[in-house]
């Protein structure tokens, strides 16, 4: 899908949103959701969307939608390197399916590093078991600033 064009609602993530597919949620206010990716490029990879905007990409996002991203993007790394303790944390976003953008509802990827473990490849890695992603949220989940830790 090029860089242009129209959102659709019947894409993955406003699936999730709407609650007609599951999720292993991180946490979620009424604005945002951070939810674990099922096909991790490393363990703890999480992604971070807003529940309200209908923007594809960051492009078509609006500025007050960035704003709010950004801020829960940081609030949600800060968790995932007090919960994980990697050595480094990745921070992707992808626009359009030449840039390797496969689901156009706008989202933040965050990835772990770990010295040593090689980064798994974006869209190609195997799906994860469910009970250890859940362990993996609720262990960041843990580790959260704010009224949102449960
Ligand atoms: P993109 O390629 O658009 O930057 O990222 C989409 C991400 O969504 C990929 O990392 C992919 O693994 C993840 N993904 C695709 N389908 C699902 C799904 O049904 N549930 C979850 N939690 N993640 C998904």
């Amino acid at each position: 899908m090029s860089l242009d064009g129209a959102y659709d609602d019947g894409n993955i993530f406003a699936k999730i949103v709407r609650g007609e597919m599951p999720c292993v949620k991180v946490w979620e206010d009424d604005q945002i959701l951070a939810f674990m990716d099922v096909f991790p490029q490393a363990k703890g990879h999480v992604l971070v969307i807003s529940k309200t905007s209908k923007a594809r990409n960051l492009l078509d996002a609006e500025a007050k939608t960035i704003g709010r991203l950004i801020g829960a993007v940081q609030k949600t790394a800060r968790a995932v390197k007090a919960a994980l303790k990697p050595d480094g944390l990745v921070v992707t976003q992808f626009n359009g399916s030449t840039a390797g953008q496969t689901v156009f509802h706008l989202h933040f990827h965050i990835i772990p590093r770990w010295d040593g473990v090689p980064l798994g490849r974006h869209g190609e890695g195997g799906m994860a078991d469910m009970g250890e992603l859940k362990a993996l949220a609720d262990q960041i989940a843990g580790a959260l600033d704010g009224p949102e830790r449960s």
